[in-house]
C-alpha cells in the first residue's frame, strides 16, 4: 500500500467515524450500536497492525495503542449498566489506565516536539491540572461521594483519572500552542483525544446525576475517537510524529496564556462561590488551592527569573563581539566615560590605544574569512595577555581594537604602552594554518581636559592619530596632536565637495603636448584633470586624486575623464590641429584597473569618440602590479586585446622590477621628472636614464621623457636618442581651446637645431 493510499484510508476512517457516531446515537445501546462500537475497537486493532508493518511505528508509540484499545474493551465490559462494586472499581481502573497511558504517550510526543522551555510547560500544566481537579472535586467528585452509594475509593479513582484528563488536555494544548508546526497526523490525534475527553465528561455528567445521558450517546464520542485513533495510525505522518518538527517562526504564546489563566480563574472562581459541604470537603479544598498557590508562585519565580536571565543575555550579546569576547564600541564607550568622570579625582589621564591590523584585508583575501577570524582572535588573546589587569581591551570594528588604560599618568606612560603592544606584534600569531605575521598602526590619545569633552572625543582622536600611523608607513605609533584634527576637517570637506564635483560640472581637462624629441613635432598629448571649486579655489590632483582613489569617487571621475580626453582629440583631429595618428595619454588609477566594469568602458569611450584603440595610452603606475598582480594582469590583458597601449608612469620612482616588464604587457615607459632634471648636469642621473632608454630600445618600448624644463635636458636625452618627450620647456599642460594655437606654436619652431640627432 502506498503512502498516498495510506493517508487516503486516514482521512476516510475519520469521516467513518463521524457518521458511525451518528449513527450510534440514533440506533442507541442495542444490537446495532453494540456492533459499531465493536466496529470502532476491531478497526483501531487493524490500524495498529497495518501501521506496525506499513509505517514502521514508533514501538513504545505502538505499546501505547495497544494498552489503551485493551483498556476502553475492559472498561466496556465492565461499565454495564448492572454493575457491582468490583465491576465498577475495574471499570474506572481501565479509564485511569487510558488516561495515564495518554499523558505518558503525549509526554513523549511533547518532550520531542516543544523542545526548548520544558520546565515552563510543566509547570503550567500542573496549574492546568490542578485547577481541573479542583473543579471535578467541586462539581463532580464531593456530589459523588454525597449522593452515590459508590465507594469512596472508586470516587477518587473517577477523581485522579479527571486530574490525568486534565494535563491530556493541557499537553495536547501545549503541543498545539508549542514551537513545532503540526503537522495533518497531530490534529487526528487530537481529534482523537479530544472526542475520548468528551466521552469521558458526558460519563461524569451521568454518573453525579448532573444530567440524565442516554448510554449510547455517551459512547458515541468513543466511537469518534476509536476511529481518529485509527486515522491517526494509518496516516503516514505518525513515522515523525515523535521526530523533533520543524520550529514554527513565531510561538502563539496568546493561546497558552488564555488556557492557563482560564485554568487558574475558572476553579477559584469556583471555590469562591460555593461553600465547603463538611470536613472532608474543606480539606480537599484547602490543599488544593495551598498546592495551586504553591505551583502559582513557582511559576511566577520561573517567569520572572527567566524574563531577568534574557534581559542579561540581550545585554551581554549587545554590548560584546562575538567573535572575540571583547567588548564591543558601545560597552568601550561607557568604559571610557567613567574614567574620564574619575579621571580629575586622582589626576590621571585615561588613555586610548587605537589599533588597526595593518593590510587585514590582504590576509582575509589570500588566506581565507576563517584565518582572518582566527587572527582576529588571536590579536585579542595577545592584547589580552601583554596588558596589565587594569587596561580594557575592546574590538570595537572590523580589524579596530581598542585599548583604554584609564590610570596613565601622562602622553609619556601611554607612549611606553603604545610601543609595548606595537612589539607585541613583532611575535608572529600562531595560527590554525601556520604562524602569520601581522603588524600594526596605533593612533594614542591621552585625556587633556582643554580638548577632550567626552569619551567619544578620546576614541575619535585616537582614530585620527591612528590613521596618521598609516599615512606615515604603518606598522608605527602616532600620537594624537590638535593640528592633526585641521587636516582631518579639511579632507572630510574635499571628500564631500568631490561627490558634487562632476555634476557640478567643476572638473575639467588640460593637456600637455608630447612631442617626438627627433623632428620636434607634436605627436600627442597627455590629459590632467583639474579642479576649480565654485568658491573659486583650486585643488590640485595631487591631492584630489588620492582622495578620489580612496573614496572610489575616480571610477565616474576617471570614466569622465577617458571619454572628455577622447572626444578632445577626436574634434583635434577632425579640425586639423594634430596628425590624424596622434595619441592620448590618460592616467589610470588602481581602483579604476580593479574595477570589472573598466574594459568595457574604455571601449565604450573609443567606440563613442570614435578614436582607434591603439591611439589611446593608459599610464599606470608600477604599484598597481605589485599591489594587485593578478587582477591588474587579468585587465591590462583585455586592455591590450581591445588595441589599447600601456604606459607606466613615474618609471624609476617605484619597485622598479624588471620582471614586471616581462610579466606584464606594457608599451611604454614613461622616465620619471626626478631623473630627467639631473639629466644635464648629474653623472649618475644621465647614465640612469642612458640605461632605461636602451632597455627600452633593446626591449622594443616606446618611450617619454617626463618634465622636461630646459633645453640642455632636451640637447641631452636628443643625443642619448630618446624618442619622445614632455615637460614646461615644451608647453605647460593647456586647455583644450588653447591647443590649437600651443600646437602650432611648437610645431613652427621646427626641430630643436641643437637636439637634432647627429648624423
Ligand atoms: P603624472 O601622470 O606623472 O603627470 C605629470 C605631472 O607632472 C602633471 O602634474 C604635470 O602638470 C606635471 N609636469 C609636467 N611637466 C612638468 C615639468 O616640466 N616640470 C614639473 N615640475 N612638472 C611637470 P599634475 O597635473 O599636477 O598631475 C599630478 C598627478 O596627478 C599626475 O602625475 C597623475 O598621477 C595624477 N593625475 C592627473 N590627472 C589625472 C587623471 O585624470 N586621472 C588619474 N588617475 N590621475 C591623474
Ligand atoms: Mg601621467
Ligand atoms: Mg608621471
Amino acid at each position: 500500500m502506498t503512502e498516498r493510499a495510506l493517508e487516503r484510508l486516514a482521512w476516510l476512517s475519520l469521516v467513518v467515524g463521524l457518521s458511525a457516531s451518528l449513527l450510534h446515537i440514533i440506533a442507541g445501546a442495542g444490537a446495532v450500536g453494540s456492533f459499531i462500537y465493536a466496529l470502532a475497537i476491531a478497526g483501531v486493532i487493524a490500524s495498529t497492525v497495518v501501521s506496525a508493518l506499513k509505517n514502521q511505528l514508533d514501538r513504545r508509540i505502538l505499546v501505547g495503542f495497544l494498552v489503551i484499545t485493551a483498556a476502553i474493551i475492559v472498561g466496556q465490559i465492565f461499565s454495564a449498566a448492572s454493575r457491582s462494586a468490583a465491576q465498577h472499581l475495574a471499570a474506572e481502573i481501565a479509564f485511569f489506565v487510558v488516561q495515564s497511558t495518554l499523558v505518558g504517550g503525549l509526554l513523549l510526543v511533547a518532550q520531542r516536539r516543544i523542545g526548548r522551555d520544558p520546565l515552563s510547560i510543566l509547570a503550567d500544566a500542573s496549574i492546568l491540572s490542578i485547577g481541573a481537579w479542583l473543579i471535578v472535586w467541586i462539581a463532580i467528585l464531593q456530589p459523588l461521594f454525597d449522593t452515590s452509594n459508590n465507594e469512596p475509593y472508586v470516587v477518587t479513582i473517577t477523581g485522579l483519572t479527571f486530574a490525568l484528563s486534565a494535563v491530556v488536555l493541557f499537553l495536547l494544548a501545549t503541543l498545539l500552542f508549542g514551537d513545532s508546526e503540526n503537522s495533518a497526523v497531530v490534529w487526528l490525534a487530537t481529534c482523537a483525544i479530544l472526542a475520548s475527553l468528551c466521552g469521558d465528561a458526558l460519563w461524569a455528567l451521568h454518573d453525579a446525576e448532573v444530567a440524565e445521558l442516554s448510554l449510547a450517546l455517551r459512547n458515541a464520542p468513543y466511537v469518534l475517537a476509536l476511529f481518529a485513533a485509527s486515522a491517526t495510525l494509518l496516516h503516514p505522518g505518525i513515522r515523525h510524529l515523535t521526530a523533533q518538527g520543524s520550529y514554527q517562526a513565531a510561538r502563539p504564546i496568546a493561546g497558552r496564556l488564555v488556557v492557563v489563566i482560564s485554568g487558574l480563574v475558572v476553579p477559584i472562581a469556583i471555590f469562591a462561590l460555593t461553600d465547603a459541604q463538611d470536613t472532608r470537603d474543606r480539606v480537599v479544598r484547602t490543599i488544593s488551592v495551598l498546592v495551586l498557590a504553591g505551583v502559582v508562585l513557582l511559576r511566577v519565580a520561573m517567569a520572572v527569573r527567566a524574563n531577568a536571565d534574557l534581559q542579561a543575555q540581550l545585554i551581554q550579546r549587545a554590548q560584546t563581539d562575538a567573535l572575540t569576547g571583547l567588548p564591543n564600541r558601545s560597552l568601550m564607550l561607557e568604559h571610557v566615560d567613567t574614567a574620564l568622570r574619575t579621571a580629575w579625582r586622582d589626576g590621571r589621564q585615561p588613555t586610548i590605544l587605537f589599533i588597526d591590523v595593518d593590510r587585514f584585508k590582504n590576509i582575509n583575501d589570500s588566506l581565507g574569512h576563517a584565518a582572518g577570524d582566527d587572527v582576529l582572535i588571536a590579536v585579542a588573546t595577545r592584547l589580552r595577555t601583554i596588558l596589565s589587569t587594569r587596561c580594557v581591551v575592546g574590538r570595537i570594528a572590523g580589524d579596530e581594537f581598542v585599548v583604554l588604560d584609564p590610570q596613565t599618568s601622562g602622553p609619556a606612560e601611554a607612549m611606553v604602552l603604545a610601543d609595548r603592544v606595537l612589539e607585541s606584534f613583532h611575535e608572529p600569531l600562531a595560527l590554525r594554518q601556520g604562524d602569520v605575521f601581522v603588524s600594526a598602526s596605533i593612533g594614542v590619545s591621552t585625556y587633556r581636559p582643554s580638548v577632550t569633552n567626552s569619551a567619544d572625543d578620546l576614541l575619535r582622536h585616537a582614530d585620527t592619530a591612528m590613521y596618521r600611523a598609516k599615512e606615515s608607513g604603518r606598522n608605527c605609533v602616532a600620537i594624537f596632536d590638535e593640528s592633526m584634527l585641521a587636516s582631518v576637517t579639511q579632507r572630510l570637506a574635499v571628500e564631500t565637495a568631490l561627490y558634487r564635483a562632476l555634476e557640478r560640472r567643476e572638473l575639467r581637462l588640460v593637456h600637455q603636448p608630447i612631442i617626438d624629441v627627433g623632428l620636434g613635432e607634436v605627436i600627442g598629448f597627455e590629459a590632467l584633470m583639474r579642479w576649480d571649486r565654485d568658491d573659486g579655489s583650486s585643488i590640485s590632483p595631487a591631492e584630489f586624486i588620492p582622495i578620489a582613489e580612496e573614496t572610489g569617487t575616480i571610477v565616474p571621475i576617471g570614466a569622465w575623464a577617458l571619454l572628455e580626453a577622447l572626444t578632445h582629440l577626436s574634434e583635434w583631429i577632425a579640425g586639423g590641429v594634430c596628425p590624424r595618428d596622434a595619441t592620448m595619454s590618460v592616467n589610470v588609477s588602481p581602483r579604476q584597473l580593479s574595477d570589472p566594469n573598466f574594459v568595457n568602458v574604455v571601449s565604450e569611450a573609443l567606440i563613442r569618440a570614435h578614436i582607434p584603440a591603439r591611439q589611446l595610452w593608459l599610464e599606470v603606475t608600477e604599484g598597481v602590479m605589485i599591489a594587485q598582480p593578478d587582477q591588474a594582469l587579468d585587465a591590462l590583458t583585455k586592455l591590450c586585446d581591445l588595441g589599447v597601449r600601456v604606459a607606466i608612469d613615474d618609471f624609476g620612482t617605484g619597485y622598479s622590477s624588471l620582471s614586471l616588464l616581462q610579466k606584464f604587457p606594457i608599451h611604454c615607459l614613461k622616465i620619471d621628472r626626478s631623473f630627467i632634471s639631473g639629466v644635464a648636469d648629474n653623472a649618475d642621473s644621465r647614465s640612469l636614464v642612458r640605461t632605461i632608454i636602451a632597455m627600452c630600445e633593446s626591449m622594443g618600448l616606446d618611450m617619454v621623457a617626463e618634465g622636461v624644463e630646459s633645453v640642455r635636458q632636451l640637447q641631452v636625452l636628443g643625443e642619448m636618442r630618446c624618442a619622445k618627450a614632455q615637460g614646461y620647456l615644451i608647453s605647460h599642460p593647456v586647455p583644450p581651446e588653447s591647443i590649437a594655437s600651443t600646437v602650432a606654436t611648437i610645431n613652427d619652431l621646427g626641430p630643436w637645431p641643437r637636439t637634432r640627432r647627429p648624423g
